[in-house]
Formats: C-alpha cells, structure tokens, sequence
C-alpha cells in the first residue's frame, strides 16, 4: 500500500489562532436513477466577499481513523479575481490544486492512505485577496473515504496499482463516509460578509456510471474538472449527451463546443479503463524497460555520450539533475511532492524515448510513483491542459511540440548516416543476438526504430529489417 497520509512529521510549527466557524456541507454529491451522461443542472452558491488583504482558511480536520484507511480532503472555489492561495498538506503528501482561469471553477485537495490513526495539523486552504475579490464554495469537505470501486481494488492484488495517487481524484472521489469537520476563518475574526445580491452559478452533469452531478466549466470546457473533454480536434461536438446536455431543471437544451465524456474522470479508471487495460504483466514490463535500455544506449552512442556527460560538456561546473531538479523547486512536477534530493528525482524524456528524444535540459521532475504511470506516453495522454501550459514555460518546448511530439530530427539524421554501426555492431550486442518466442530481440528493436523513421521522410528511404537481413547476409 502506498502510504500518502503520514503522521511521522512533525506537528505544523504554527500554533493556530483565531475564532473558527464550523460549516456543515450543504451539497453533497446527489445523483439521478436514470443518468444518462447528458444531464445537467445549475446550482446556486453563496458569494463572500474578501477585502484587499484579507484571507479567508478553510481548515480540515481529518476525523479519527484506522491506520490504513483512505483519507481525503478538498473541493471547488470560484473566485472573479486571482487569489493568492496557500496549501499546508498536514499528512497528505500529494496535491491536486488547479489553475485558477477567470469564469471558471478550479478544484483543490488531496487523498491517501493513513499510516496514522488521527488527524495531523494543519490541512489547510489560505485564500488571501490581491484585491477585493469575490468568493464562493462547493462541496468542501474532509473525513474518511470508501467506495466499492476502492475496496475491490484493495483486495485483488493485480489491480492494487489503481489506488496509487488516488489524491488525482480528490475532490470528485471523496466519498466520505466519515466526515470531519471543516472550519472557516478570516483574518482580524471579521465576520463572513455574504454577497445578498448575486449568488454564483456552478454547472454540475451527470455520470452514466455512478450517477452523480459534478462540476464542470462552460466558459472553457477544457479546463475541465470531472469530466474529460469528447471532441478535441473534431469540434464542434455534435454528440448528443455528450455535445448536448439537456437541463433537468427546465427539459432546455444546452450545446457544448468540445462536449464531455459521459463518464466521470473516477470512473473512466475505475469501471473503463481498468477493465480494458489489465495491468501489464511482469514480462511485459521487463521487455519495456529492455526496449528503453537499448534506445537510451542508441542516443548515447549516436550523441556520442551520456545525457549526463554531454550536459557538463556544454555546461562547465553543471549537474543535468541537480539543474533539473532545482528547475522544477525541489518538487514533482505533476503531483508537487517535495523531492528532498536530486537523487531521489526520476528524470523524465518529456518527450517520448522512442521517438528519440534523449534526457537533456528540457526533462522533467517526477516523483517515482508518476514517473511510472506516465511510463513513454506523451506529454498529453498524461498532464492536463493548464500543465502543459506550464511545462511549455519550464522546458521551453512549445504547447504544439508537447501536445503532438515529432521525431527528434538530428537523431534520426545521424542514424541514417550510422547505419552500418547500427546494424553490423550495435545489432550484435550479446543483449540484442537474445531470442525470445522465436523472435530476435535485435529485430524487434528495428521494428520499433523503423515506427520512428516512418514518422519522417526518410521512413520512405530505408527499411531497417530489410537492410539487416541483407548486409548479415553478404557478412
Ligand atoms: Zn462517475
Ligand atoms: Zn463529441
Ligand atoms: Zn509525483
């Protein structure tokens, strides 16, 4: 079991003060017998308003619990101006926090597993206004979560995998089944000034799996919360229930630009892709990680030494990791766990090895745990669109490059002009002369390479099993 809620850390150093006021969750999820997907309806929330300089917490107290049970905490904010907000983990270790974008909702929170049996201080939301901004809430809560989907995980060791960073799903999957309270406090004990004119609108649709009504964005559909977008380059969506939701509220009809997926994002893992995609075995896993070993032993060979070596070739004094894991604040780029050193990091390609993109300076900092479930996907199978943006900042790899990786050109250029190496030496390594079920682990390799060179004009040019099978038979 990963451990993502931890008590082995020192308590907060910051003892707390200030009047609190205890909320009671006024939405919880609901859902709807007959959810198709293409339902919608609009709820109302109440608007607070924040004066320059003052801040409002949200603070979570996890209830008490048994060492191994899953704990979550989080929700949804709007706010019409940016806010300056600050998340203290307490035991979580992990955090899911989105991009505030003006019109939209964005979502925090967290969720893991205990090795603790009590709340750790201080699970906290600090929203500090820049300026005077308005805020509203939903569903924001903490405690204990189960959920069928979660204990039959639990129990079949081949899909144990589907419970590592749960706190991805935090706040749409927080089924609390013990609720913890959750305080609000605003600074100088002013009291809560409630916005009597204008509540705020959130949109919520329905799941055709678990039924419920959850978050989404209509002012931009990509910046989605529960709900993965249906029609990127083909849009308009024209799906019915999925491009077009009908209101249950008033039977009106609502088209959408990009349209969502009928299921939520907790589902698609759990019901969808976890039935389509059965874990990888372990065989399949050591060939993955034999076919990365010989690519990265291509690149080294073709740029004629080590990322590492190359880096401090070109940058006297430097580290590759050091720089990189300093680059990205000593954090995970994709889950924001604090990495205590360079060595613990997991360098990423950001673009995929296969395509022959060596670790060089525009790599990326993970964490192990999403190092191994971004594996070779490309940058967006695996990050969501505000992460892209910000990843095309830290790398300077352009949004198009990340979002629709080409072949690194230099690399293949050298190959094509390595040929002979690369077929009457390389292919020839005692590793690549294996055989497995019958096949030649050298001709496999040159499969994939060949897929590589297909992506480029030269894939018309050579054909790569071909030219090993001639040049080892004029041998
Ligand atoms: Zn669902
Ligand atoms: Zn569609
Ligand atoms: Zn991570």
């Amino acid at each position: 079991m990963v451990i993502e809620y931890t008590g082995n850390k020192l308590p907060g150093k910051t003892q707390f003060s200030g009047r609190r006021r205890t909320t009671t969750r006024k939405s919880g999820f609901s859902s709807h017998e007959n959810s198709t997907g293409g339902e919608y309806k609009i709820e109302n929330q109440d608007t607070y308003i924040l004066e320059k300089g003052e801040c409002l917490s949200l603070i979570f107290n996890i209830p008490d619990h048994n060492p191994d049970d899953l704990v979550a905490f989080g929700g949804w904010y709007f706010s019409d101006h940016f806010l300056d907000i600050n998340i203290e983990l307490g035991g979580f270790t992990k955090k899911t926090l989105t991009d505030w974008k003006e019109g939209n909702w964005a979502k925090f929170g967290s969720m893991g597993f205990s090795s603790t049996k009590e709340n750790i201080p201080w699970t906290r939301i600090s929203f500090k206004a820049l300026e005077d901004t308005k805020i509203s809430f939903y569903d924001i809560g903490c405690g204990i979560v189960a959920h069928k989907h979660i204990d039959a995980a639990k129990a079949n060791p081949d899909k144990k995998h589907l419970l590592n960073n749960m706190y991805q799903f935090a706040p749409e999957a927080n089924f609390y089944v013990t609720e913890g309270e959750v305080s609000i406090v605003i600074n100088d004990d002013r009291n809560l000034e409630l916005e009597s004119t204008k509540p705020t609108s959130i949109y919520l649709k329905s799941c055709n799996r678990c039924a419920r009504f959850l978050p989404i964005n209509i002012k931009d559909e990509r910046y989605h919360l529960s709900f993965s977008s249906h029609c990127v380059a083909n849009a308009p969506c024209t799906h019915t229930g999925f491009g077009k939701l009908k209101n249950i509220q008033d039977e009106t009809y609502l088209n959408l630009h990009h349209g969502f997926q009928l299921e939520c994002r907790y589902c698609k893992k759990f019901e969808v892709n976890a039935a389509h995609n059965p874990q990888r075995t372990a065989d399949q896993m050591k060939e993955d990680g034999t076919r990365r070993r010989h690519f990265e032993l291509l690149l080294t060979h073709l740029f004629k030494g080590s990322p590492q070596l190359n880096y401090r070739k070109e940058n006297p004094g430097k580290e590759l990791t050091t720089d990189i894991w300093e680059k990205f604040g000593k954090k995970c780029f994709k889950c924001q766990a604090d990495i205590p050193s360079a060595r613990e990091m997991n360098l990423d390609h950001t673009r995929p090895l296969a395509l022959l993109w060596p670790l060089d300076k525009t790599a990326t900092c993970l964490c192990k745990g999403c190092n191994s479930q971004k594996r070779d996907r490309p940058p967006s199978e695996y990050y969501a669109e505000n992460e892209i943006e910000k990843l095309s900042v830290i790398t300077g790899i352009s949004i198009e490059d990340l979002n629709n990786p080409g072949p690194n050109l230099i690399a293949v250029n050298k190959l094509v002009s390595d040929l002979d190496w690369l077929i009457l030496e390389f292919c020839h390594k005692p590793e690549l002369a294996k055989e497995r079920d019958g096949k030649l682990t050298a001709e496999l390799f040159l499969k994939a390479l060949q897929k590589t060179l297909n992506k480029t004009e030269l894939g018309q040019v050579y054909d790569l099993l071909k030219i090993y099978n001639q040049k080892n038979a004029a041998k």
